[in-house]
């Protein structure tokens, strides 16, 4: 079964609003196996969300809209379904007494405006709307079937789960896929090392395995199609384990939902680690990653950002002169913090990440840039260099990841130690 996406809103296309509708849908779409092959944005234009109404028709048997069934005169889609079709709009009486009953709750009048919601495509049912005014409406015709659904996101979602879900599964009968998506999620791989290592089995039909980037994280997503859902996952196991054996374990840090961060944060906290860290060049961004999540919160003592070898040693017992034998920029810099850091907090790790990404440049460009990143731990030090360079968000971003790892993977060995 092939579907499209109609999703309509002036604020689609002035860029206002970023229309996050078709991507619930999309999603939703696949994992029941109905393939989507177009999406559209129109404005809230009678003539030209019929027109796309009807070359969507010719192309899918399954149009889903979202937006523009609200009571105003800018939502035009009932209008347009119904100009497409070529059937008249009909007043749906117990649509009517719905409105009126929400009205009647509110002490209010039923304006005209209102009234209009109650009217949709001769032939059409209704679909009950059990969180706004405006029901949505499912209309087959012997060219394929419109569903129209209110633009509001969570109006939009209920309905699909509701109605929309059930509704298409049932019209799929015996060609109901599952479809199973697993992410393997990495850190500090780089992609082509990955797609190198995977290559072939990112030829694989079913289940297929594909690569998704952002900035210092790969996923790698295996996604299956099967009758049931123990088959799907039976099948992504098998993958899965050829993904591991050929990229190793220790760069996946989640095979799931869980950031980085949330993975790492709960590894300290089970180990029972405390930490103080000083930031110069990620500006605090190795901290708000630590913060962001329930662990992170107690995990992190005390952060500081520093803009200099001043204010390093004005924060920390150190000399300046201790700061300066490698200039502030150095290993030797980054470690005499992380162990004083140790000390200002009981038990604690102390993490230094000092660095200098140089001018505003190009990440891509000839800017280069060195990070000293130093974890002081109960054992020896753990320093790394990263050469990022160029001060912008992912020179920043690309060492702040880095980082998080380094601690991810420290916390790890603590707890082999210990247990
Ligand atoms: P209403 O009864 O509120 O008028 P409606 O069904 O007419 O609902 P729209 O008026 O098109 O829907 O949109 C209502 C709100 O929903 C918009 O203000 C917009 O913020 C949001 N919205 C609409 N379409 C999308 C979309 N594709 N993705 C995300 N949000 C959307
Ligand atoms: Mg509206």
């Amino acid at each position: 079964m092939n579907a499209e996406i109609i999703t309509s809103g002036a604020e689609l296309l002035l860029g206002e609003t970023v229309d996050t509708n078709s991507t619930y849908i999309a999603r939703a779409l696949r994992d029941i196996g109905v393939n989507l092959y177009y999406k559209t944005s129109v404005g809230d234009n009678v003539d030209r969300m019929a027109l796309v109404v009807c070359q969507a028709l010719e192309r899918s048997g399954i149009v889903i809209t979202t937006g523009g069934l609200g009571p105003t005169v800018d939502d035009v889609t009932r209008e347009a379904v119904a100009q497409a079709i070529g059937r008249p709009l009909i007043l749906y009486p117990e649509c009517m007494a719905r409105i009126e009953a929400i009205f009647a709750r509110w002490g209010r009048q039923v304006g005209e405006n209102n009234r209009r919601q109650a009217y949709l495509p001769d032939g059409a049912s209704p679909i009950p709307n059990p969180v706004g005014t405006a029901p949505g409406f499912i209309v087959e015709t012997d060219q394929g079937t419109v569903i129209a659904l209110p633009g509001v996101p969570r109006e939009m979602e209920r309905l699909m789960q509701d109605t929309v879900l059930p509704y298409l599964r049932g019209r799929m009968g015996a060609a109901h896929v599952i479809i199973k998506v697993k992410s393997l999620r990495t850190v500090g791989l780089g992609e082509s090392w990955i797609d190198e290592r995977i290559d072939s089995l990112m030829r694989s039909a079913n289940p297929t395995v594909g690569l998704a980037a952002h900035t210092g994280l790969v996923d790698v997503r295996i996604t299956a199609r099967a009758a049931t859902e123990a088959e799907a996952d039976a099948m992504i196991a098998e993958m899965e384990a050829q993904v591991r054996g050929r990229i190793g374990d220790d760069a996946i840090f989640s095979a799931g939902d869980d950031r980085l961060e949330e993975v790492t944060t709960r590894l300290l906290a089970q180990a029972g680690v405390r930490l103080a860290l000083v930031e110069s060049a990620t500006g605090g961004e190795v901290a708000r990653m630590l913060r962001s999540t329930a662990e992170g919160v107690q995990v992190v003592t005390a952060a500081h950002v520093v803009d200099g070898p001043e204010a390093l040693a004005a924060l920390l017992d150190i000399s300046p002169a201790q700061l300066d034998a490698d200039g502030w920029v150095s290993q030797m810099a980054a470690t005499a913090v992380a162990a004083s850091l140790i000390d200002t907090c009981e038990g604690g790790w102390g993490l230094a990440v000092l660095g200098d990404m140089g001018a505003h440049g190009d990440v891509y460009g000839e800017e280069t840039g060195q990070t000293y990143v130093a974890l002081g731990t109960p054992g020896s030090p753990e320093v790394r260099r990263y050469p990022y360079g160029g001060d912008g968000f992912l020179a920043r971003r690309w060492v702040s990841v880095r980082t998080v790892d380094l601690l991810r993977r420290q916390a790890l060995a603590q707890l082999a130690a210990g247990g």
